[in-house]
């Protein structure tokens, strides 16, 4: 019966026989079998282990096991497993205020979900009850989460299956390395981006617009830090016509880019703030949306129509308290920082010289990408079959990756060390040069 009897084919066939998957064809899948991790180290039942550079789905920031979290979820299922939320609870009250307490001042209240779609989901409807206005403009270049609006707003190839809500319109976000406005330059890319954003304002018609809903760091879409003032301008023109500003930290937020939130390197404060991942670290799902004052006291005497069976779940709760304890006792936002912009990208950007198939290296923190190329000039992006073997390459030297397109996402939890940085880089570099004679 125990774990030690099992092998890595026992559990993949399990898998395959009962489980049905996300954003596939069922039919060809080889999922890779994980038995147990801790910290930022994972095996199989085999023996193999494998050091994590994805953080899974960019979210187990605090790494795992952690042996703090683990206890205090212990704790709240010894007192008490589930309540309702409609209840006043220990731990969703002390979660709630941890939250506001990191937040910029004039942010007042959480209203908590199961996962950062349903974030987005409701931070979406609170802003069209705010304004009474119903459309919401994001970018193309994002994702939102696969909830009816939430995949509505998200700009990637994702949204198009499942577009049947209306009111959602996008537009294009900075991105100089394949620059949509032709610019050269950082600054470039930064006006004309928000001069098109401007231009669809008014041409959708300002008193249509309920919200601006942008990720403060677009992740999925290729780790697209923003120029220098983007953010800033975006914030300006939603203040100009009255439009909400909603930012998705759902990826980016809790340590990730070495700050609590990724949108204190732009210097703004949004309206809305959703999240969901790292605030504890996935070991119970949970999000929400955090809620400015003018929001927040709009909802003293307007019903809020919305709610979720397992808004503030005590478990999830219990989770986020410890997590964000153990955070600040631990320093692991600084360490993000610290070892993210420090050893890690130093070596991306020495991989970045040795290979010409890096086209570009960008991030911030332990948020990083590795943009690949087989022709530097033309940047012609690697090919999906070829980045598919790059990947498997890289999970059976050892490290597991997050590859979007033709891209390596370097997202290692906030707590890896430079050491374990050190091992990951050589392997990255190692697999890069296998590859190396893609470029042409
Ligand atoms: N927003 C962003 C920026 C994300 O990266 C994600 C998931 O990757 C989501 C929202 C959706 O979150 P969830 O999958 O928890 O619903």
């Amino acid at each position: 019966q125990g774990e030690n009897f099992l092998t890595n084919n026992d559990v993949r066939q399990l898998d395959r026989s009962y489980v049905f998957h996300s954003w596939s064809a069922q039919g060809n899948l080889n999922p890779l079998v994980i038995a147990g991790a801790k910290g930022c180290q994972l095996w199989d039942y085999d023996g193999k282990k494998y050091l994590d550079f994805s953080s899974q789905l960019v979210n187990v920031n605090i790494g795992y096991q952690h042996p703090k979290v683990l206890a205090a979820m212990k704790a709240q299922l010894e007192e008490l497993v589930t309540i309702a939320p409609a209840t006043a609870n220990l731990a969703r009250g002390e979660a709630a205020k941890r939250i506001v307490e990191l937040a910029p001042a004039g942010f007042h209240k959480v209203f908590f979900t199961n996962a950062g779609a349903d974030a987005n989901e409701n931070a979406i409807r609170m802003a069209r009850l705010y304004t009474g206005r119903d459309k919401v403009l994001s970018a193309y270049r994002s994702y939102h989460g696969n909830t009816g609006s939430a995949i509505a707003a998200t700009g990637d190839w994702r949204r198009v299956p499942n577009e049947y809500s209306r009111g959602h319109v996008h537009f294009f976000n900075p991105y100089l390395y394949r620059s949509e406005f032709n610019a050269t330059n950082e600054q470039e890319e930064c006006a004309r981006a928000l001069q098109h954003l401007r231009r669809i304002i008014e041409c959708e018609g300002p008193a249509s617009i309920a919200a601006i809903l942008l990720e403060s760091i677009p992740g999925t879409a290729g780790i697209l830090v923003p120029p220098a003032g983007y953010m800033k301008g975006v914030r300006a023109l939603a203040d100009e016509f009255g439009i909400v500003l909603i930012l998705d930290e759902v990826m980016a937020g809790f340590g990730r880019t070495g700050r609590w939130f990724a949108f204190e390197h732009d210097d703004v404060v949004p309206d809305l703030i959703t999240f969901a991942k790292g605030v504890n670290a996935g070991y119970v799902p949970a999000g929400g949306v955090l809620i400015s004052e003018a929001i927040s006291h709009y909802f003293d005497d307007h019903f809020f129509a919305g709610g979720l069976t397992y808004s503030g779940h005590p478990l999830a709760m219990a989770a986020i308290v410890a997590t964000l304890d153990a955070m600040k006792e631990e320093n692991v936002v600084e360490n993000a920082a610290l070892v993210g912009d420090g050893a890690l990208r130093a070596g991306l950007n020495a991989l970045s010289e040795k290979y010409a198939l890096v086209g570009e290296v960008r991030g911030v923190g332990v948020f990083q990408a590795l943009e690949l190329v087989t022709n530097p000039e033309t940047k012609t992006p690697v090919a999906a079959a070829d980045m598919a073997a790059i990947k498997l390459a890289l999970t059976e030297a050892g490290l597991l990756s997050f590859v979007v397109e033709n891209r390596i996402h370097v997202v290692p939890p906030c707590t890896v060390t430079a050491d374990e940085v050190k091992q990951g880089l050589a392997i990255i570099d190692q697999v890069l040069g296998q590859f190396s004679g893609l470029v042409r």
